[in-house]
């Protein structure tokens, strides 16, 4: 079983393991909406049936939004962050944000998509330098 919550705490969850569970197709996606919706230069999404998704806490706390008829981004209404998406012709499965997990997770990711809208800041294979925290010589900010 894996558990996931949003940043304040307010909304929790859990990914039954098992034939029926875990995380299926987790792909990076780079499409515009992807990226404006996380604010990041891709999101992390996999798909999990929807029998398998249980919130366990806080489900009052959820908002939706309705980007095209029939798919909705559910949120936490106070912190903002992504809790899954759900889609009308598919309603045997949702889609989750993987950095909303606090668990580790078995699955792996299979493919980076969409990368036509792929941001052009964004280079995959930059040699840039791996930090484990901040990089250096940043000045904190409280
Ligand atoms: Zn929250
Ligand atoms: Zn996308």
């Amino acid at each position: 079983m894996y558990t996931g919550s949003c940043l304040c705490g307010c909304v929790e969850l859990t990914i039954k393991g098992g034939a029926n569970g875990g995380i299926q197709d987790i792909i990076h996606c780079h499409c515009s909406l992807c990226r404006k919706n996380s604010g990041t230069a891709y999101a992390t999404n996999g798909f999990v049936n929807t029998d398998a998704f249980v919130i366990t806490k806080g489900r009052e706390s959820l908002s939706t939004f309705s980007f095209k008829p029939g798919r909705y981004r559910h949120f936490c209404q106070h912190c903002g962050s992504p809790i899954y998406s759900s889609n009308d012709d598919d309603p045997s499965r949702i889609r989750i944000r993987l950095g909303i997990l606090d668990s580790d997770i078995q699955e792996r990711p299979i493919s980076h998509n969409f990368m036509t809208s792929k941001a052009n800041w964004d280079d995959l294979d930059a040699e840039l330098p791996r930090n484990d925290e901040f990089e250096r010589g940043r000045v904190k900010s409280k």
